[in-house]
Formats: structure tokens, sequence, C-alpha cells
């Protein structure tokens, strides 16, 4: 952790990628971490400022295709997220902020270049990917079942310095078979709901990796009877 011990969440472009209740994956980070009594700092910080470098976890979360090019536009020119990144900060990303963390994405019917930050590529869909959406984690991450609501036209192809997230059992994610992609200490998932609302246990994944402590088992009485709640819906 940096500045006097205190665990630095940085919400990166709110003004422009923030749909389905992204900003909850700040509230829910931030909240996890005080349960463990580690001090945190949260920092919205807008597409027309800086980009701090100093940061211990790094959001993005989804957007409309405009707003999506935008972000990706101004993190290029900012630079200061592939600063952090070389540090070893921990990045999340949802959807319209996973795609613009790869090789390249479309938005508007153009292809755009994205922050090559992970080894993902999107192109177009056929058809936009709208519900629930649920698979099963990579066993190396020691997640239980993944699961969210995902809203993208795009699809996305892991190339072989990632690994999926999870195995699809309900929806699409990145194209019917696998969801999200994870490597080093950056994970990307087309799961909102918000994510870390719906998967807690992602969030505590994230804080281990940001703090390399491990983290004590807290009441999740409401985060489980959500989970079951959307997995027996969607059982259904
Ligand atoms: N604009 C992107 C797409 O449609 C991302 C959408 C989103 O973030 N919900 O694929």
């Amino acid at each position: 952790m940096s500045t006097e011990s205190h665990l630095r969440l940085i919400w990166l472009y709110p003004d422009l990628l923030s749909t389905y209740g992204d900003r909850g994956n700040l509230l829910i980070l931030a909240r996890r971490a005080d349960l463990r009594g580690l001090p945190v700092e949260c920092h919205e910080v807008r597409a027309d400022h800086p980009v701090p470098t100093d940061g211990d976890v790094y959001l993005l979360g989804g957007g409309e295709d405009g707003p999506q090019a935008l972000a990706a536009q101004r993190l290029a020119n900012d630079g200061g997220l592939h600063r952090a990144v070389e540090r070893g900060a921990t990045v999340f990303a949802v959807c319209a902020g996973y795609q613009l963390l790869g090789q390249s994405f479309f938005a508007k019917g153009s292809k755009y270049p994205g922050l090559n930050l992970i080894d993902i590529d999107s192109d177009r869909g056929e058809t936009r990917a709208v519900g629930e959406l649920a698979g099963e984690t990579h066993p190396a991450l020691g997640l239980p079942t993944l699961t969210g609501f995902e809203n993208h036209g795009g699809r996305t192809h892991l190339g072989p310095g990632v690994k999926p997230l999870a195995k699809v059992t309900t929806g699409i994610g990145n194209d019917g078979q696998s969801e999200g992609a994870w490597n080093g200490r950056i994970l990307g998932t087309y799961s909102h709901g918000p994510a870390l609302a719906r998967n807690p246990a992602i969030a505590d994944l994230l804080l281990r990796w940001a703090t390399g402590l491990n983290m004590e088992p807290i009441d999740d009485r409401w985060p489980t009877a959500l989970r079951n709640e959307r997995l027996t819906a969607i059982a259904r």
C-alpha cells in the first residue's frame, strides 16, 4: 500500500464509464477493506483530470460506445494507468472498461485502439448480449460461481497472455464460452450488477492482490442472499 499505508482506491472516469451501478464496486471495496480495519482513501477521477499513478486499486466501469472511445483515447494520452500497472497496481474493469484494456475494440461501428494492458481483443457481435450472466470461475482464482448482468455488443477474444475469469454457464460473456480475463493483477469482466456486490469474493481477491494480506471472513449473509436469489432465478 502507498501513502501513510492508506489503501488508495481510484475510480477512473465516473463521468464517462459508469453504467448499471458500477460505482457500487468502489463502495463495496472500500466497505470490505474498512471491515478488515484497513484505512482507505477513495478517489473519483474525472476524464479531464490526470490519472494518479500512486493508486493501489483502479476501477473502470461500463459505458456506451461514444464515452468508451473517448475514455480509451484520454487514458492512452494520459499514460498514468500504464505507469500504475508497471508499478504493480491492481485493476478491475467492467464491460467497456474491460474492452478498452485490450488491443482494440469496436464502438459506433469503428475500430479503436485499446490500451494494450491485457492480451484481449474485442470485435462486434451479431447480436447484443443482454441478461443474466453466470459461470464457473477459473480454479486458480479460488472463487465461487460468478454471477452478474451483461449488456454489450462486443465479443472478446483472449490471447495466450491471459486466462478466462470463468467458463460461461448462462449468458454470453466474452464469446458464449468464456467470460472475463485476468493476468497478474489485472482482472476484467462483462459482469455488472455491480459485480462486486454480487461477487464479494472478487472484491476480497482484489484487496488481497493490492495489500498482500489475507482477508478475514466477514458476515456475508446479505451478499449471500443476493447471490442465491439471482442464481436461483437463473436456474429456473
Ligand atoms: N459499448 C460496449 C459494447 O456494447 C460496452 C457496453 C457496456 O459497457 N455495457 O460492447
